[in-house]
């Protein structure tokens, strides 16, 4: 017996490992990752059924109900309700519909009901796998009591209510672990990847990203236009208002890139007061409009510095495009688009310059 109890732990610990991995990358749209998480919780259950733990008395007793407890408690209502809609179907189909049948899989459906419903409720999730736990055996109760009788039931649920009080601390213990493990996983992604003052990506990503964005254009014989951005006399924000002021001003400036920017193209802060946007499928003479367009936004907003203070500033844009200015190999797309603003410096800032440009006076 105990070793079918270790059996079942293991089962467990198992798909728990699996659906952290699953979950370690969240998707943009959750529904999939959840229908996959909930098929992945059937899964378990009946893997749970199968190696159900014997009892002397010519019984058995499983721990498919603590697959959907875990479920509602650590994804949602809706796996928990697929898992158990899962585990009532494939049970009826490998052992025929019976009453007793039926009866079970009523009581598995109602588990995962009354699961969804005490998942909602804003307890800590320890307490919530308990109190979850102690409802679904009632409801094994119930239903064990109407096939087998009072009194054989009243001996399964002692030994069923022992090992799942136990199974449950233990669940608990692994996926806090997994979850913790995930939470600290998505933090040295972001520090990684992203700027912390804007929460654009940083210069690393930017490298990243550049490189693949022109690989992909390359491929697929699109355009692709780089802004780098300055922002004019920055020195003087800080020198004026402080650094803390200056620093609002970034990520302010951060936000309005982002608002003037389409959700696939790349923005980021390739350190200080120097931002980029990599425009994909993009070609020169638009990149140019979109550039204008920016500066003349940037122009126009008013940067809140603190409660009562708000400033104006103006920035400096550099264009080139692959392959409209640059050789096929587009190696050159960084130092052209940066000679470019140099160029809108040096010229008087608050302009936008492209390659062109710097050829004409040179
Ligand atoms: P230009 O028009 O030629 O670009 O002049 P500028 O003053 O903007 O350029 P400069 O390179 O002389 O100064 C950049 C300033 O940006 C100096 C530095 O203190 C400031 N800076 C860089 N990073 C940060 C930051 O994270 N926060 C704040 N507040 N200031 C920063
Ligand atoms: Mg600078
Ligand atoms: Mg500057």
């Amino acid at each position: 017996m105990l070793e079918h109890l270790f059996i079942n732990i293991c089962i467990f610990i198992s798909f728990l490992y699996f659906a952290g991995i699953v979950l370690r990358n969240p998707q943009k749209s959750p529904i999939p990752m959840k229908v996959l998480i909930g098929s992945f919780s059937g899964v378990l259950g009946l893997a749970l059924m199968y190696f159900a733990i014997p009892l002397d008395y010519n019984s058995i007793v499983d721990l498919r109900h603590l697959a959907i407890v875990t479920t509602a408690v650590y994804i949602g209502w809706i796996p928990a309700l697929l898992s158990a809609s899962i585990i009532t179907v494939a049970r009826m189909i490998m052992f025929g519909v019976t009453q007793e049948a039926i009866v079970a899989a009523i009581g598995m459906l109602v588990i995962g009901i009354t699961s969804s419903v005490l998942s909602l409720l804003p307890y800590r999730r320890l307490v919530k796998i308990q109190i979850m736990n102690m409802a679904a055996l009632m409801i094994i109760f119930i239903s064990l009591q109407s096939n087998i009788g009072l009194l054989n039931a009243l001996k399964i649920i002692s030994f069923h209510t022992i090992t799942s009080i136990l199974v449950g601390f233990i669940i608990y213990f692994i996926a806090e672990q997994i979850k913790r493990s995930n939470e600290q996983y998505h933090q040295l992604e972001q520090n990684a990847t992203k700027d912390f003052l804007t929460s654009l990506n940083n210069v690393r990503q930017f490298d990243v990203s550049y490189n693949q964005a022109l690989k992909h254009a390359q491929e697929r014989h699109e355009k692709l236009s780089l802004l780098l951005i300055d922002i004019d006399h920055f020195k003087n924000v800080n020198d004026t208002f402080g650094h803390q002021a200056g620093d609002e001003v970034l990520k302010g400036l951060g936000k309005v890139l982002t608002h003037h920017s389409r959700s696939f193209d790349i923005v980021s802060r390739n350190g200080g007061e120097e931002f980029s946007i990599l425009l994909i499928d993009c070609p020169h003479s638009h990149g140019m409009v979109i550039a204008e367009r920016l500066r003349e936004a940037v122009e126009r907003h008013s940067f809140r510095i603190s409660e009562e203070q708000s400033i104006h500033i103006t920035i400096s844009v550099g264009v080139s495009t692959f392959p409209d200015t640059v050789s096929p190999a587009g190696e050159e797309i960084f130092e052209q688009a940066d000679k470019a603003l140099y160029l809108a410096k040096r010229t008087g800032r608050n302009k936008v310059c492209d390659f062109n440009m710097v050829q004409a006076v040179t």
